[in-house]
Order: C-alpha cells, then structure tokens, then sequence
C-alpha cells in the first residue's frame, strides 16, 4: 500500500513524523508537506503561480516540501509519485471538531485525495503545555488505521484523538454554531486590529466528535464530498416540483 503523509503545520512539524512513522507500519510511506505552516486555510489551492517542490528526506522517509496549501501538496504528490492508496493528513496540533472541519486544512488534505479518487484520513489532538505527547498516541493511531484502513466504503474520515484516549467512537460531525465575531483590540503602535473568534452558542450534541472527544474518546467520523442536504432537496422539490 502508498502512504502518502500530509498536513498544514508544515513538513518539520512532530506531528507529520510521529504520523509517517506509524504508517510505515502498514505500507510504503512518502511525506508532501508544505514548507511553511498553512493551518486554517481550509480547501484553498494555488492557481495564480506555479508550484515547486524540493526533496526534503527526513529522519529516513522519502520526503518534499512543497511551496503550497496541503490541497496543493496532495495533487503534487500524486503527480510525481503516481496516485496514493491513501492520503494521512496530521497529526495537527489541535483538535478538528464540528465547525472547524470547514477551516481546516489538515482536513482539506484528506479531501483532496478523496476528490482525487483516493481515500483520505485527517488526524487531530488537542495542543496541550507539552504539545500532543506522539509516543502515547502511536498505538491509538496504528489501532485507528487498522480499522479504517482495510473498510473500503470509508473513503474520508476525520480522526480526533484526545491526549489520554480511553476508547474508539464512531462519532458524527458536531454542528454547533459559534458567533465567530471580530473582537477590535490596538497593536502596540496604538493602531486598531482585530482577532477572528470562536465562542460556542450551543450545547454539545450527544454522539458527535466533540462529545466523544469531551469523554476522553478517540472520535472517528466518516465523511463524504457531497454538500447537498438531500432532506431539503427532497422536501422542496416534493413543494415545487423539480422544475420551477
Ligand atoms: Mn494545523
């Protein structure tokens, strides 16, 4: 099996190393990673200049760093190294749960190879003091990937691991709204800027990724690429008809 190891912290962070070093457990690993850290940048792919990329081997893995967002990162590694049989995309420092997954770009990865024709899986843990402790969560992940791995209806799933992971939950995705304001603050040149926040409005919803998570549990949620809510489609064509 062709591993191929992603993420958006960037090809020098922990995270990516403690990843590749598991897969290597279950088939031929290659890293594509960005060159500099592009968290939060969701599904965002570079198409007004060229990409380039550099061999960047690391700790004995085949690795490039890739001047591009980790959607860019995955297209270029499936160009020079033919299609992966699966995109792992992490382990990124901090948690991938409910809203954020229309953010993130650790997820993004594992979407690009699904849109791809491949099957992604993306990989999150909570930033604590020390950072994510990777040798406590190794087992977890290899028991993650032995799961999904051989189950080929699971072609995108979206991997959270708390840092003391009791157990495995099959979890859907939280949807709880945020108010996602802009708090105005002064720089220290007395000029006016402004922080993007996220404060919940909402309760934790039992059975979903951020409750599994708050019960200590590894959450796994299959996802697909189809954004259409079939519920609604279905009950409006059902009120006008198919064609207006
Ligand atoms: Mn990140």
């Amino acid at each position: 099996m062709r591993i191929l190891v992603v993420n958006d912290d960037g090809i020098y962070s922990p995270g990516i190393l403690a990843l590749a070093q598991v897969a290597n457990e279950f088939g031929e690993v290659r890293i594509v990673a960005p060159d500099v850290e592009r968290s939060s940048m969701g599904h965002a792919v570079t198409h007004s200049r060229p990409l380039s990329y550099r061999r960047t081997p690391i700790l004995g893995f085949e690795a490039f760093r890739v001047d591009g967002t980790p959607a860019d990162c995955v297209a270029v590694g499936f160009s020079i190294w033919e299609k992966a049989d699966v995109v792992l995309s992490g382990i990124n420092f901090g948690v991938n749960l409910g809203n954020s997954m229309w953010h993130s770009g650790t997820l993004a990865g594992a979407k690009q190879a699904a849109l791809m024709g491949s099957r992604g899986i993306a990989l999150s843990a909570p930033t604590t003091r020390d950072g994510p402790d990777f040798e406590r969560l190794k087992p977890h992940i290899a028991h993650v990937l032995k799961t999904v791995l051989p189950d080929p209806e699971l072609n995108l799933v979206n991997v959270n691991l708390p840092d003391d992971p009791q157990g495995v939950m099959w979890t859907r995705q939280s949807v709880r709204h945020y108010d996602g304001k802009v708090v105005p603050s002064k720089d220290p040149m007395g000029r006016q800027h402004y922080w993007f926040t996220v404060f919940p409005v909402e309760e934790t919803e039992e059975g979903t990724d951020r409750w599994a998570m708050d019960r200590h549990y590894v959450s796994m949620t299959p996802l697909r690429l189809d954004l259409t809510d079939h519920q609604a489609l279905a009950s409006v064509q059902a009120r006008t008809g198919k064609l207006l």
